[in-house]
C-alpha cells in the first residue's frame, strides 16, 4: 500500500483491516475513499470471491495478483487466523460483503470482533446502507430507529415480532426478501393497522420505488403485482398532532443547555 495519511503513521506495525462500504445497486456510490482503498489494499476479505472480483472489473480497479480471502458464516473462524496472520505480516486487507456495508445483515461480525479482540486496526471506509438510505428518504421519524434486519420467515416468529412492536417509538427497519412483502403486510394489517409503512424497493437502482401508506393502502398499492428485486420496509407508529418527531424523542441536533 502507498504511503498516505491512513498507513503513514502505522509503518513497521501490524496491517490495517478496511471495512469498505460498496454500492447497493449504483456504482456510482462507490467513495472516493473506498475506490483508493480497493486499489491499494494488499489481500481483499470477500463475502464471495466471484461477487468482489466483478465488482473490482466495473469498478475499474485492478486485482493484479493480490489474494482474495473468503469469509462466512461457515468458515469465518478459521478465515480470521488466516486474516490474523496477513495483519501481524504487515499487509493491509479490505474487507468487502456482497454489497452495501459490510456487517450490516452480512458475515462479518466474528471477524472483525476476533481482529480487534487481537490488537489490530480496524477502520470503517463508510459508504452505502440500504437501511440508512431508506430512512433518509422515508419520511418517517429519523431521530429514533432500530434495524432488525431480516425478520423470521416462519410465520409464527414473524407475528411475534410484529406484535412485540407495540410501544415502539421511532421507525422500524426491516429488511425483507420481496417475496415475503405480502406476508408481512397482512402482519402489520392485523397487529398495527394504522402504521405509516414504506416500501422502499430497488433503492439507487433503475426501478427504484417507494410505496407509502398504511398495511391496506400499500396492500392495495400493489394488488396483481408481484414485487421483485431488493426491499426495505420501514413502519412507524402514527404520531398525533404536528410533531413529527413525537412527543418525547430526542431532538435532531443536541440541545445547548439552558
Ligand atoms: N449490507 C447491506 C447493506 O448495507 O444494506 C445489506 C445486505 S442484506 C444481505 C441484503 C438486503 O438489504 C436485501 O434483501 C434488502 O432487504 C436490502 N437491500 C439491499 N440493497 C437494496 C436496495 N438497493 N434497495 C432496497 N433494499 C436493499
Amino acid at each position: 500500500m502507498s504511503e498516505d495519511l491512513e498507513t503513514v503513521s502505522r509503518q513497521n506495525g501490524p496491517g490495517t483491516l478496511f471495512v469498505v462500504a460498496t454500492p447497493i445497486g449504483n456504482l456510482e456510490d462507490i467513495t472516493l475513499r473506498a475506490l483508493r482503498v480497493l486499489r491499494e489494499a494488499d489481500v481483499f476479505a470477500c463475502e464471495d470471491t466471484r461477487t468482489t472480483g466483478m465488482l473490482l472489473k466495473l469498478l475499474g480497479v485492478e486485482r493484479g495478483e493480490r489474494r482474495m480471502v473468503a469469509y462466512h458464516d461457515v468458515n469465518e473462524r478459521r478465515a480470521c487466523q488466516v486474516l490474523l496472520d496477513i495483519l501481524k505480516s504487515g499487509q493491509n486487507i479490505a474487507l468487502v460483503s456482497d454489497a452495501g456495508t459490510p456487517l450490516i445483515s452480512d458475515p462479518g461480525y466474528r471477524v472483525v470482533s476476533l481482529l480487534r479482540e487481537a490488537g489490530m486496526p480496524v477502520v470503517a471506509v463508510p459508504g452505502p446502507c440500504a437501511a440508512v438510505a431508506a430512512l433518509g428518504v422515508s419520511g418517517l421519524p429519523t431521530d429514533r430507529f432500530t434495524f432488525f434486519g431480516f425478520p423470521p420467515a416462519k410465520s409464527g416468529r414473524r407475528q411475534r415480532l410484529i406484535s412485540s412492536l407495540d410501544g415502539m417509538r421511532g421507525t422500524c427497519v426491516f429488511y425483507v426478501p420481496a417475496r415475503q412483502i405480502p406476508a408481512l403486510l397482512t402482519d402489520f394489517q392485523a397487529f398495527h393497522p394504522r402504521w405509516r409503512l414504506v416500501v422502499a424497493r430497488e433503492l439507487t437502482k433503475m426501478f427504484e420505488e417507494f410505496i407509502a401508506g398504511t398495511a391496506a393502502e400499500v396492500q392495495a398499492a400493489i394488488a396483481g403485482r408481484t414485487l421483485k428485486g431488493e426491499v426495505t420496509l420501514l413502519a412507524a407508529a402514527p404520531i398525533e398532532g404536528d410533531d413529527a418527531s413525537g412527543d418525547d424523542m430526542t431532538a435532531t441536533q443536541p440541545q445547548p443547555e439552558e
